[in-house]
């Protein structure tokens, strides 16, 4: 997709602090962190939301799951816990259409919503 932000950081044509890659998936810091650690983890592929992406290729959403468990080992959130979002459509605020999951951590987060 060439007017995707995440294809153009999957790309390497939009910097952004990588830190995770698989052959499949990558792994980078939020620009505007809302957690003292939080990772965006993409597939390479574009799909615009996470049923698009299990519906057509699940062993792919699961590489992305395991990317995000893997930086939250990296990140040293294992012992304290940590959380995992995927923003999907409207209601949630889904702003950027490329599938991603947000690895949140590092300091207690709250109720799991703000009301
Ligand atoms: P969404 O609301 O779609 O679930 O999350 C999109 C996320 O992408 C937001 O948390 C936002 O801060 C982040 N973001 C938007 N533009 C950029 C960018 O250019 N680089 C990085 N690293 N993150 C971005
Ligand atoms: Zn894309």
């Amino acid at each position: 997709m060439t007017d995707c932000l995440f294809c153009k950081i999957a790309a390497g044509d939009i910097p952004a602090q990588v830190v995770h890659r698989t052959d499949t998936t990558l792994a980078f810091r939020d620009i505007n962190p809302a957690a003292p650690v939080h990772v965006l983890v993409i597939p390479f592929a574009h799909y615009p939301d996470l049923p698009a992406l299990a519906q057509a290729d699940a062993p792919l959403a699961g590489q992305v799951l395991a990317t995000a468990a893997e930086v939250a080992k990296a990140e040293g959130l294992t012992a304290e816990g940590y959380r995992v979002i995927f923003n999907t459509g409207r209601h949630a605020g889904q702003e950027v259409r490329h599938v991603h999951a947000h690895v949140l951590g590092g300091a207690p987060l709250g109720p799991l919503l703000a009301r």
